[in-house]
């Protein structure tokens, strides 16, 4: 058993802040932090945009970036956090700049601010067109300095440790003990007891199969808190981006941008047709949500697994240097943009629900809080404003800290039970987990997508419930090994977005049913 004072699930933006900040003002705690593949592979190292924040409080305003965030949220953000959290933004980034973070400046050393859908004034900050991934080296970097910090890769929680695991069961009050992680090199799965732990695990994408974020997002820290019995919500509202370049495969996809779009590119059906002006009248230039709802439709009339953008009519020339790595992916994939169509595909790009939290970050139940893309706080409401999501992961982790700095937990008498898997025997083949991983996750697609229906669900939640039974099975019988935990893990967040969508009885920001408005798809935003 490992004994620690504060647990950390996750090596992304809220993980990594949390932990430096624990870090560096408790020298004498221990802070783990378990990472389920490298500890740099995150959500966070492939966003691109930046971090919304207000520094120029002449030219701009908090006002401003508040109501931004209020009108994408459509009705439902917590006006509270809102305010908490874009005021708080500003801090969280210079101390990143103190840290050693290189978001790009002009010459007299002023950020360059740039600007994204949604917000009404330049307000991003940036690093090129990769600042998750200078966020993420500077967190890194900055843990390695931290000698109290002990950071395990490949490390895989499998189970919040809660009163659900001891033989006397007092279910009125919950209080997590820390967490059963799968030691994913040796195989065998640890006991880490802590005094607090936190969710920082991120998104669930690949839920979906088709998906901007990478293969670790399967939603596993949503899925132990449900199991656990938190309180989970808003898990309806998902992003989905238009286009995502589709080459036949489940799994990550790379981001064709809506700027070529905006470059003049045509999106065809696989008839050859320029279907976008049936469904708005601005053509490929209508918003983001009703360009994926249109691509569905057109998709599920067609049976075809994608549409197409054509910019086989633009000047490739120019094409290549404002868009080289689009340029060069495509080729690499065998796709000469000056004379082939791309391929592409609505992707599953951020959820705006997840575990409930209050202002300091705690959960529903004792000693466990969650930050980051795993949590619901109340900043993004039914829909996420673009580049919030990094501001949201650093604020609540310093909201995190700052509770702990005044309320440190105390420690825990409780004999933790080990993990017992006796019986339990080797799955032999990977086969039947890669066929039930595809199952569900065409199954979310085809019936909890981009546009979904009561009908659909409700086929959706039957099909998953048999689903659910059969992973089960396998879960008792074998020994657990990252595939399986993944797979249970994704059956369960699935089940909570068929229900949760179920419930939802109007249409609002990201969230789409076609049975609540028959004028959907010429429905301008
Ligand atoms: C392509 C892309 C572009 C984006 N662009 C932007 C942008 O410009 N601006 C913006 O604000 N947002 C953007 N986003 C969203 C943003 O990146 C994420 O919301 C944010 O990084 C989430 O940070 P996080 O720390 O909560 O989660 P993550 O960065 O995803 O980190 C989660 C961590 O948890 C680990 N983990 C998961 N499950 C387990 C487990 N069972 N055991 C142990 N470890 C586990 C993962 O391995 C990972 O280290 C983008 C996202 C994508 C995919």
């Amino acid at each position: 058993m490992i004994e620690t004072n504060f647990l950390i699930i996750g090596s992304g933006a809220a993980g990594l802040t949390l932990a430096v900040k624990m870090g560096e003002a408790f020298p004498k705690k221990r802070i783990t932090v378990v990472t389920k593949a490298h500890q740099a592979e995150s959500n966070t190292k492939y966003a691109q945009g930046g971090v919304a924040a207000v520094f120029d409080l002449k030219g701009d305003s908090f006002q401003k970036h508040m109501e931004d965030t209020l009108i994408a949220g459509d009705g439902l953000c917590d006006r509270a956090v809102v305010d908490m959290v874009i005021k708080d933004g500003p801090n969280r980034l210079k101390e990143l700049m103190e840290w050693g973070a290189n978001f790009d400046m002009d010459a007299s050393g002023e950020l360059t601010m740039g600007r994204e859908g949604g917000h009404s004034e330049y307000r991003v900050v940036h690093h090129k067109d990769s600042t998750g991934n200078e966020i993420e080296r500077t967190l890194l970097a900055r843990v390695e300095q931290l000698r109290n910090i002990h950071l395990l890769p490949h490390h895989f929680a499998i189970d919040l440790i809660t009163e659900h695991h001891f033989s006397e069961k007092k279910m009125e009050e919950l209080s997590c003990y820390g967490a059963y992680v799968l030691d994913q090199i040796s195989g065998s799965i640890l006991t880490i007891k802590s005094e607090s732990t936190t969710l920082a695990s991120g998104g669930m994408g690949m839920v979906y199969g088709h998906t901007t974020n990478p293969e670790v997002a399967t939603g596993d820290g949503i899925a132990m808190a449900y199991r656990a019995k938190a309180r989970i919500e808003n898990m309806e509202f998902i992003q989905f981006h238009p286009t995502a370049l589709y080459d036949g495969k489940n799994g990550a996809s790379f981001l064709i941008s809506e700027a070529v779009r905006g470059f003049g590119a045509f999106l065809r059906n696989g008839k050859g047709d320029r279907f976008m002006f049936e469904y708005d009248k601005r053509g490929e230039l209508a918003s983001r949500d009703i360009v994926a709802r249109a691509i569905d439709f057109e998709m599920k009339r067609s049976g075809e697994d994608c549409v197409y953008l054509d910019a086989t009519h633009l000047d490739i020339n120019k094409f290549r240097c404002d868009f080289p790595s689009i340029y060069k992916t495509c080729f690499e994939k065998g796709i000469d943009i000056a004379e082939d169509w791309i391929p592409v595909v609505p992707a599953a790009h951020y959820l705006c629900g997840g575990v409930v939290v209050d202002t300091h970050g705690r959960t529903s139940i004792e000693r466990l809080f969650a930050c980051g893309e795993c949590s619901y706080t109340g900043l993004h409401g039914a829909n996420r404003l673009a580049s919030n999501s990094l501001l949201e992961a650093l604020v609540y982790a310093g909201r995190i800290f700052q509770y702990h700095s005044k309320n440190l937990p105390s420690p825990t008498t409780k004999t933790l039970p080990k993990w017992d898997d006796q019986g339990a025997i080797l799955l032999k083949s990977s086969e039947v987990l890669d066929h039930k991983t595809s199952e569900l996750q065409t199954l979310m697609r085809n019936y909890a997508g981009v546009v979904r229906n009561t009908e659909d669900l409700r086929k959706a939640s039957l099909q998953l419930e048999k689903l659910y039974k059969e992973t089960e099975l396998l879960y008792r019988k074998h020994k657990l090994n990252t595939a399986l935990s993944e797979l249970r893990n994704m059956v369960n967040v699935s089940y909570l977005i068929i229900e949760q969508s179920l419930k939802r009885q109007e249409n609002r920001g990201g969230f789409y049913n076609e049975n609540f408005n028959t004028t959907h798809l010429n429905k301008t935003l």
